[in-house]
């Protein structure tokens, strides 16, 4: 409890609220407590959201995309972090987060496959990133469950994985034990008093006070009522379906790294797990908040992995479920201040958001602590999409 503004009575607060307790809304609570600040995370279930659902691949160098190379500077800030940030996190929580430097492999099924994978090599070489093309029986050297059909493929040593249930449920443990004040609600509406963020109005019907208030709902914080429209993120959901199965004992190792491929221009990765598990991913779809499992999300998914890797139709299919990825008009992350003072924004994530967790803990920390993000995030402020009748205006220059 602290005592708000000039008023005797005593209400509920802190330095700083965070709306939403995903990967981001954690990192960036937990990382803000280190340094000192009062922090709460508000959240009906935090510890969800969508890395219930994502794979976990830190795909810096294979998820690049002609037109991201801004994005790709973040990406792989992140990625170089990853070792040290989950030795840190594993440390404080006392929990495993399933990280696993296994690399990644990018395949292809026909010669059109092999001709977009030469390219996506060539626009990594010019990135000055590290990929190494092999042949088919290069390939299948590598994997021996490979479809006989591989036509060559990119090795990436450095795209690693982590298990996304086990990120989120380390970084609630950790910022339990780095003080973060967890309520399990939701925010209903932002406060807004004087002209700047005040806290918000909690499902419970509190009146939360707050100095700073980071947003960090996913793919709803553009729906957080109380936002004035010049900070209203402009944040969608992008619906992806992804299978589990499981590896008995008996046929491990089945993969030793992720296998990705594009069949059929959709994107289809597996990513093995040392416990056994396999993901296969994943749809992307644009259907407003719908989280249905489809008979034909599943069967597509099913197909393409089937193509690429024919004996993961014996194992036992273990789990179906979707999500929704967080996305912006540009692909990349919205971080720091918005037209509102006291209102920061994390979110935006879109399909790196477990990728980026460490960099985004670091930049919102340091955002929060002294005012300004560090030069790896500036390109990412929420103003580069203000109108441009938001923009500030010029000063007259005499004439
Ligand atoms: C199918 C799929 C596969 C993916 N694969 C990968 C991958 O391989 N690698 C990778 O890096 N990323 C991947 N991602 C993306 C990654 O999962 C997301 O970018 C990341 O989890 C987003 O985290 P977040 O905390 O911003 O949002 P979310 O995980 O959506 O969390 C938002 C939280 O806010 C809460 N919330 C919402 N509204 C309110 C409110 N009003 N008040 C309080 N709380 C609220 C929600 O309950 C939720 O807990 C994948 C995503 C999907 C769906």
């Amino acid at each position: 409890m602290r005592t708000c503004g000039t008023t005797s009575v005593s209400a509920p607060g802190s330095d700083v609220l965070v709306i939403g307790g995903g990967v981001i809304g954690l990192v960036t609570a937990w990382r803000a407590a280190q340094r000192g600040m009062d922090v709460t995370v508000a959240d009906p279930d935090p510890g969800g959201g969508a890395a219930g659902v994502a794979a976990g691949m830190l795909a810096a160098v294979t998820e690049l995309h002609y037109g991201e190379e801004t994005l790709l500077g973040l990406n792989l800030a992140s990625a170089h972090r990853y070792p040290a940030f989950v030795a840190e996190l594993e440390e404080a929580s006392g929990r495993d987060t399933g990280f696993r430097a296994c690399g990644t492999l990018a395949v292809a099924l026909d010669s059109d496959d092999r001709a977009h994978l030469r390219e996506l090599h060539a626009l990594q070489g010019r990135s000055g990133l590290e990929s190494a093309w092999l042949s088919g029986r290069e390939c299948r050297r590598l994997e021996p469950m490979l479809a006989p059909g591989v036509r060559g493929g990119l090795r990436v040593d450095g795209d690693h994985q982590v298990d996304p249930r086990r990120l989120a449920a380390a970084l609630l443990t950790a910022c339990e034990r780095a003080g973060v004040t967890l309520l399990r609600t939701e925010a209903r509406r932002l406060s807004v008093d004087g002209g700047r963020a005040a806290g918000a109005l909690l499902g419970d019907g509190t009146e939360f006070a707050a100095d700073r208030v980071v947003l960090a709902a996913g793919s709803l914080s553009g729906r957080l009522a109380g936002l004035p429209p010049e900070a209203v993120p402009p944040v969608r959901p992008v619906k992806g379906q992804v299978l589990r199965l499981t590896v008995p004992p008996a046929r491990a190792p089945f993969l030793s790294r992720t296998v990705r491929a594009v069949v059929r221009g959709g994107h289809v990765y597996l990513v093995p797990r040392e416990n056994g598990e396999l993901v296969v991913g994943a749809t992307s779809e644009e259907l407003g908040w719908d989280t249905t499992v489809t008979a034909g999300g599943v069967y597509e998914l099913l197909r393409d992995a089937h193509e690429l890797v024919p004996g993961i139709t014996e194992l036992p299919l273990t789990e179906t479920r979707a999500g929704l990825r967080p996305a912006s008009p540009d692909n990349a992350p919205l971080l720091g201040p918005t037209a509102l003072p006291g209102l920061l924004l994390a979110t935006g994530h879109h399909r790196n958001g477990v990728l980026l967790t460490p960099v985004t803990g670091d930049a919102m920390a340091q955002v929060l602590a002294t005012g300004e993000l560090p030069e790896v995030a500036r390109p990412f402020t929420p103003d580069r999409f203000a109108p441009a009748s938001a923009a500030p205006v010029p000063q007259e220059q005499p004439v």
